[in-house]
């Protein structure tokens, strides 16, 4: 048997191993690993003392510096949608459900939206507002018991976001019903 058709063989052969015992195969991975730690390790402590600026002392000298830089970040509508991106990857995570970053971010991230969806009002990627955000973009599950899959998500400002919450449309028609008969009461 030539090399080449030896390699195939047992490429062949460990595909066949892995698929028919996944549990051994994922010990082996782990095993691995922990063997391995020591090395990242090493590895970490040399990249810390050839750049300073990822040493901790650095952080807690330069903590102002530091946080405007990650605040002139967000500004750029396309690294805004990256951080709000990672949040989401994150809840998702936690909640279980559906997330596809490949999607989202040839949607979002190459082309960030610069108007609500919901009440068309020009979106504000400024920073540093604290509390008053209403014209600051956020994401919104337009279904709330479906995941973040590319049809359910949409782009809306906080304003928007925060009055719709969790609710459903039977929910603020109810609200919209009272609003109308008191306020054609009052008149
Ligand atoms: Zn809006």
């Amino acid at each position: 048997m030539s090399t080449a058709k030896q390699r195939k063989y047992w490429r062949e052969a460990r595909a066949v191993y892995r698929k028919r015992h996944p549990d051994r195969v994922k010990k082996a991975k782990k095993k691995w690993q922990l063997k391995n730690l020591h090395k990242h390790r090493i590895y970490n402590d040399r990249f810390r003392k050839k750049n300073p600026s990822y040493n901790k002392d650095y952080h807690v000298a330069h903590k102002e510096e530091i946080l405007i830089q990650h605040l002139e970040y967000r500004t750029v509508p396309k690294n805004r949608m990256i951080v709000l991106l990672s949040a989401i990857k994150c809840k998702a995570k936690e909640r279980g459900l559906a997330y596809n970053k490949d999607d989202m971010y040839n949607r979002f991230v190459s082309n960030p939206p610069t108007y609500c969806v919901c009440c068309n009002k020009i979106l504000d990627y400024s920073t540093g507002k604290g509390r008053n955000r209403s014209d600051s973009p956020s994401f919104d599950r337009v279904d709330n018991s479906k995941g973040y899959e590319i049809t359910n998500v949409e782009v809306i400002c906080w304003d928007c976001n925060n009055k719709k919450s969790d609710s459903t449309i039977q929910n603020l028609e109810t609200i919209l019903k009272y609003m109308r008969e008191r306020i054609e009461k009052t008149i």
